[in-house]
């Protein structure tokens, strides 16, 4: 866990809080592409406190690379891009998480990964890899902030995939022949608006995982003019999102109750309108997740009705085994449950 205290000029702001920086630290995100977007993101992610962080990237660092990749000098060519970005986080915060993939996105299977974090941020120049992200966290119903850059235009959308959420593929069609979602090598890029495409999605990543403001459905566009948003809306004809069929993972048996790890069970109610029953003895949870019941499993039969039958349950407790229990006799209930352990 990260040093909270470490990061005391960011809790005093009155939206975070040590409850806020909490959640930072117990977060997760995925970057996918170690480049001119992925550096300041990566960099910003690992100063907000973020747990841990996971580098995809099979490239090396080339001389071409350095006017906009500034995690790289001179002496990182011909390096793997991640092992020389890991160490350069780690040489800030030696206490970070740094997961690394030297692998293109479609060589890993996805499936498994995605679970594993809370956010999934593309970072890649790469056209075909961003639809395929696209698809897959809209499947997998994981957050995906977006960021694109080529000449003077940068591009950053954050889609947290609730019902109502867009897709990249609702914003910019594929395949998008005039779109700005090229490649700079073909292109050019001006290095400052790679750095501002990062910092955005650094922001609205931070501002997503300690629920500050609503971050999805909005474009932010950088261009010769400054920064603006616009809105934008799911397409009801959008052939990703409206049309491919959601995975919805059996977690909720209707017999015995499924464990999860905690990490999955953060993205679930970031995700769906899912509730924690806590019956840890010191309301653990209720640090960690927003929707909350602290109980007892002692008085579980008296108070057990208040908790909502129309949302998902997650039972939790330190070990486990309380909270199995517990699960148990909400699906008897009637409840759709699972239950995972604090530690
Ligand atoms: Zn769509």
């Amino acid at each position: 866990m990260r040093e909270i205290s470490n990061y005391i000029r960011q809790v005093i702001i009155p939206e975070v809080g040590y409850v806020g920086q909490l959640k930072i630290a117990s977060s997760s995100v995925l970057v996918v592409g170690v480049g001119g977007i992925g550096s300041p993101l990566v960099i910003y992610l690992a100063s907000m406190g973020i747990g841990r962080i996971g580098l995809v990237d099979y490239d090396l660092v080339s001389i071409h690379d350095l006017h906009r990749q500034i995690i790289f000098s001179v002496r990182d060519v011909g390096k793997r891009k991640v092992d020389v970005a890991k160490s350069f986080l780690n040489a800030r915060y030696p206490e970070l998480d740094v997961v690394v993939y030297p692998k293109r996105i479609e060589e890993i299977e996805l499936r498994n990964l995605l679970g594993k974090w809370d956010v999934v941020a593309d970072c890649t120049d790469n056209v075909d890899t961003r639809y395929f992200l696209n698809e897959q966290c809209f499947l997998a119903g994981m957050p995906l902030s977006f960021g694109a850059a080529e000449t003077f235009l940068g591009y950053s959308i954050f889609f947290d995939f609730t019902q109502e959420s867009p897709c990249l593929n609702c914003v910019f069609k594929k395949p998008p022949a005039d779109c700005p979602l090229g490649d700079c090598s073909v292109m050019g890029i001006a290095p400052y608006v790679t750095g501002v495409v990062g910092t955005l999605q650094a922001g609205d990543i931070f501002k997503y995982l300690i629920g500050i403001e609503k971050v999805s459905g909005v474009l932010k566009i950088v261009d010769e003019r400054g920064c603006r948003t616009v809105p934008f809306y799911k397409d009801p004809e959008c052939t990703v999102c409206s049309q491919l069929k959601r995975e919805d993972k059996d977690r909720f048996s209707k017999n015995s109750p499924q464990y999860i790890e905690v990490e999955e069970a953060k993205s679930i109610c970031r995700q769906r309108k899912a509730v924690v029953v806590d019956l840890s003895r010191e309301a653990i949870a209720c640090k960690f997740f927003d929707d909350t019941f602290p109980m007892k499993i002692e008085s579980l039969l008296d108070d057990y009705l208040c908790i909502p039958k129309d949302k998902e349950i997650l039972v939790c407790c330190e070990t486990g085994v309380k909270a199995h229990v517990a699960a148990q006799f909400l699906i008897s209930k009637g409840y759709r449950a699972c239950f995972f352990k604090l530690f």
